[in-house]
């Protein structure tokens, strides 16, 4: 079927209606279609998905996406031909008398994009058999043909010999966190050749990091859910216990949730998630086990319950958070007993290697700084990743991110000679306590409280009793975790209980008289301020979560629902939030709104200039022809 020829910025206006590529893109559309490979690596809602789909609509035949996550692919083909792009799927769930028409209309030139997972493309000769119509070879996570990277899959590791086949056709890799070495083994394994290397800036800016000690785990988590009430969110628990019962106390506080974990039945988890992106839940409680097979772009806030074991977890399960570039939250609640329970389960079966007991250990201690420091959360993000931040180097180094808790002023520092004072005093209750009770009972005999036990040990005697004993109890867990990040102390654990401990470093700190440069730093947290998020502007906020807006959201969801598709690939969040800005009362002022291409624009223009102008969203869906 002949196409016409678009400009990539004319099918970017037309397909999806948007003004102008996000950075990278463009470079990574025009590499291809020059017909040179090339790696392109773009945090999650970078954008990726524009730049594979981009060649198709710009008429140049038939792209084939290699893609591990079936249960994402049936969305991904929704939200192309909601963009109006002929786009199909083949997979194992896809029948056989479907996959031949599917195969039928590729041949026949009907189709631009065609999803496979690699072990579909491996059967038969698809590739072979659709080389002349091919233009793309785009490898969806590129990153699980590594060895290296956080998600190996051994299908990934046959895909070359698929691909060299049609050796004319260029290869697009793309992922959303890829190390160097990864980087080398992603290039290595898929053959490209010469590839444009696109390597784009792994901060997101739209997301707030708060990490919070953590005191009461249900009290805090609801903190969050209720200040973004309505909203999608994600709350991480570590273990299934957690889970459930986080999802119980916050069903008690009315809040529409539900727990999902791998020891649920499979139809229970898979109607979670259907619920979940279909927007009948707002909020689910889960082990990490949840995730991988969520698009949903307009989740406003992830909390993680306890921490996870390392920076590159916590990187990807909170960038789950606003796909959609608009503002979102990432809460991390955080005890230094987490990572000791991370260290346990690591050495449950025995012993580590040398090497992955190193590793373990700078894992944990890292997330742990990143937890407690008092240092920009972005920066320490970003600079894991061996990236600058700020990215320009134009902005100040010193100059606030605007989205942390720590540029919010959310946590105060202590003068440095008071928290070397306080730090001095912690340390002693752990030494003259002899080592041998958990982080509870020492902050007990700081803070002054003579309990049975502390009585016993006749620890209400010791010089260190009430010593901290105005600065409560909070205060005083958050310094002893805080000492623990920091080398001063250390978490032992010795027959199934957790010791505190002194180190070297906590002892030499003891004899110091002024805080040495590098010395103990102790932050104190205070309340979430207002402000949140590092984009919103005032205008936006007042409309999101409007009347209007929630109008318009609710015909999303009914226009969805009617075609079985999930309400984000209908409409965005920010293209909902901008109709209800600008109300349109024209389809001509509607093309302008971001996200409203030319298919959109007939498809639901009328639907939603009716809700624009007056109507409620039953009505407006009930006249809808679809
Ligand atoms: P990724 O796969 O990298 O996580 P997606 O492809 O899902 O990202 O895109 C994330 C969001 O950004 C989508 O809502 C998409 O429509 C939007 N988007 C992509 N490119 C642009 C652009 N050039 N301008 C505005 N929005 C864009
Ligand atoms: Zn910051």
């Amino acid at each position: 079927m002949a196409q016409p020829q678009l400009t990539p910025l004319e099918a970017l206006r037309h397909h999806w209606g948007y003004d102008s590529f996000r950075p990278l893109q463009e470079e990574a559309v025009t590499a291809v279609m020059s017909a040179c490979d090339c790696l392109l690596v773009l945090p999650t809602g970078g954008g990726k998905s524009l730049c594979y789909q981009t060649p198709a609509a710009c008429g140049r035949g038939l792209v084939l996406v290699v893609s591990p996550l079936i249960s994402l692919m049936d969305d991904q083909v929704a939200a192309a031909r909601q963009a109006g792009l002929r786009a199909a799927a083949l997979h194992s769930q896809v029948e056989e008398s479907e996959r031949r028409s599917i195969r039928r209309q590729a041949s026949a030139g009907e189709l631009q994009v065609l999803y496979v997972s690699p072990e579909r493309l491996m059967i038969g000769d698809l590739a072979a058999g659709l080389r002349s119509e091919l233009a793309l070879f785009a490898i969806d996570e590129a990153h699980c043909v590594s060895h290296w990277g956080h998600d190996f899959r051994p299908e990934y590791r046959q895909l070359r010999s698929v691909l060299d086949q049609a050796p004319e056709v260029p290869r697009m890799a793309l992922t959303a966190t890829a190390t160097p070495q990864v980087q080398e083994d992603i290039c290595a394994q898929l053959g490209l050749r010469g590839p444009r290397r696109l390597i784009g800036h792994v901060d997101r800016p739209n997301l707030t990091y708060r990490a919070l000690p953590r005191h009461d785990m249900l009290a805090q988590v609801l903190q969050v859910i209720r200040r973004h009430a309505g909203e999608g969110g994600i709350v991480y628990g570590q273990t299934r216990r957690d889970v459930e019962q986080l999802a119980e106390g916050a069903a008690r506080h009315g809040v529409s949730c539900a727990a999902y974990h791998a020891g649920l039945p499979g139809a229970k988890r898979r109607a979670v998630q259907s619920d979940f992106v279909a927007e009948r839940l707002e909020v689910v409680v889960a082990t990490i086990a949840f995730g991988m097979g969520i698009d949903r772009s307009n989740v406003r806030y992830v909390v993680h319950a306890s921490s996870p074991k390392s920076i590159e977890n916590y990187q990807q399960e909170a960038g789950r958070a606003g796909r959609d570039g608009l503002p979102a939250e990432c809460v991390l609640l955080f005890s230094g007993a987490d990572l000791v329970k991370h260290r346990f389960l690591a050495t449950a079966d025995g012993p580590l290697q040398p090497e992955r007991q190193r590793a373990l250990e700078r894992q944990l201690r890292e997330i742990g700084q990143f937890a407690v420091a008092p240092v920009c959360r972005h920066r320490i993000l970003t600079e894991h990743f061996g990236q600058r931040y700020p990215a320009l180097p134009g902005e100040q180094a010193s100059e606030s991110c605007g989205a942390c808790d720590v540029c919010l002023g959310e946590t105060q520092q202590l003068e440095s000679q008071e928290a070397l004072v306080t730090a001095q005093k912690i340390i002693s209750a752990v030494w003259r306590t002899g080592g041998r009770f958990g982080p509870a009972h020492v902050a007990q005999v700081l803070l002054g409280r003579a309990s049975e036990m502390i009585q016993r040990h006749r620890h209400d005697e010791l010089s260190v009793f009430g010593l901290l004993a105005h600065d409560g109890e909070v205060a005083v867990r958050s310094w002893i975790d805080q000492l623990v990040v920091q080398g001063y102390l250390e978490l032992v654990e010795r027959d199934q209980f957790t010791f505190l401990t002194m180190t070297e470093a906590g002892r030499a700190l003891c004899r110091e008289r002024v805080n040495p440069p590098d010395g103990a730093r102790l932050g104190r947290y205070t309340r979430p301020r207002a402000r949140r998020g590092g984009q919103r502007s005032g205008a936006e906020a007042a409309v999101r979560g409007g009347e209007l807006f929630e109008r318009l959201r609710s015909l999303r969801r009914l226009l969805a629902d009617r075609q079985g598709v999930p309400p984000y690939v209908v409409f965005t969040d920010l293209t909902l939030s901008e109709l209800a800005a600008r109300r349109p009362s024209s389809l001509i002022d509607m093309r302008a709104v971001r996200g409203i291409g030319d298919a959109k624009l007939e498809r639901y223009g009328q639907a939603f200039l009716a809700v624009l102008g007056g109507a409620s969203s039953e009505d407006a869906a009930g006249m809808w022809a679809g």
